[in-house]
């Protein structure tokens, strides 16, 4: 079938994940193929691999003015229980910023990560970190929680069970990642964070609205689960209704990954521009990216949003909150960092620095510096 192409121009897609520095040709070929303007890398780090935020970072400095970068943690000093040393949280944002990021990424409220990471957000480990993130008044995109049938065995969909993405009673729950996220928010009213995913109340229209009401620097990604289309058409006039409310909060993203190949980044994208914009009744497509299930799984109904209404979405709430460009990059810090990210890979792994992701990257800044 043919994808379905966004009527719109100059769309900017909050959320994408970059594999490697070997996809960077391939990126551009999707931001291309999908016609998007620009796109936010959220960027979680792996410190044992030293990669994650370095291939980023490269498309940054490599293709300026199209790619803003959302920064994640580096891990590595908490994870190796002291073994290793990784500066503190305080100063990965400084030099972040520093360094020309846009943003910072966290996935720290994904159920797999507390199972790596077992500190909730509100510990004091992270108190700094909150302090100075809402100082500076860096914008976040934060994954908080999962959809409610990976904590439910009989629910959970066969491509989330083989990425272990089932949970039991001994992980974290639901409403515990929730309510952390409303003590921090208590403690750090002005802290700018777009919630990943519709931040997992596709279902619970009415609750979506209270907690907007409740924080104003708060916008959600319309990234998939597949399962918040299928929830948000369950009652389309509501979700519309919704969707004009809150028009200046909502924020378009798609989660494509550079491994995806270009005919599935097109769909992808495609099923969420038909979604917003027509007024069709569909299935997504054969041929969608594993993640996305099966056309029988459910039916989307469109939304058939007003242009005033999709402009915000697909780019000024994010230019907003982010900027209207994405600042450059400082390939001196660039480096610097890439280097001691690659150096915490091998104290953590003991891969050779040289083979990291982190430092081929430094290799290949010095050549563009
Ligand atoms: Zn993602």
């Amino acid at each position: 079938m043919e994808a379905w192409q966004s009527r719109m121009d100059g769309i900017i897609d909050a959320h994408v994940h970059m594999g490697s520095l070997t996809d960077a040709a391939h990126v551009n070929n999707i931001l291309e193929a999908v016609r998007l303007e620009k796109m936010g890398l959220v960027s979680i780090q792996d410190p044992a691999h030293g990669s994650g935020l370095p291939q980023s970072l490269y498309m940054k400095g490599r293709y300026p003015g199209t790619f803003y970068v959302f920064a994640g943690l580096n891990h590595g000093q908490q994870l190796s229980g002291g073994r290793v040393t990784a500066p503190s949280l305080v100063a990965q944002v400084e030099s972040f910023r520093k360094m020309g990021c846009d943003g910072i990424k966290m996935i720290e409220g994904k159920p797999t990560s507390r199972q790596t990471l077992d500190i909730p957000v509100t510990d004091t480990y992270f108190a700094d970190y909150w302090a100075r993130v809402e100082d500076l008044g860096v914008p976040l995109v934060w994954h908080v929680g999962d959809p409610e049938e990976f904590w439910n065995p009989e629910q959970l969909p066969e491509w989330a069970r083989k990425r272990g993405w089932g949970y039991s009673a001994a992980d974290v729950q639901k409403e515990e990642l929730y309510a952390e996220v409303d003590e921090v928010l208590a403690r750090h009213p002005n802290l700018r964070i777009i919630f990943a995913h519709f931040y997992f109340l596709s279902a619970d229209l009415a609750r979506a609205a209270r907690f907007f009401d409740a924080h104003p620097h708060i916008y959600f990604d319309l990234t998939p689960g597949i399962e918040m289309l299928y929830n948000l058409s369950r009652d389309a006039q509501t979700t519309r209704d919704f969707f004009l409310k809150y028009a200046d909060r909502i924020v378009f993203g798609t989660d494509i990954s550079s491994r995806n190949a270009v005919t599935e980044a097109v769909f992808r994208a495609g099923i969420i521009f038909r979604w917003l914009e027509s007024d069709a009744t569909f299935r997504v497509p054969d041929g969608v990216d594993v993640l996305l299930g099966k056309p029988e799984d459910g039916i989307i109904r469109g939304l058939s949003l007003p242009d005033a209404v999709l402009e915000r979405i697909y780019r000024l709430n994010y230019t907003r909150l982010v900027g209207a460009k994405p600042r450059s990059l400082s390939l001196s810090h660039a480096i610097a960092e890439c280097t001691r990210i690659g150096s915490i890979a091998r104290r953590l792994s003991g891969m050779p620095a040289e083979d990291t992701e982190a430092v081929r990257v430094a290799r290949k800044l010095e050549v563009l510096s």
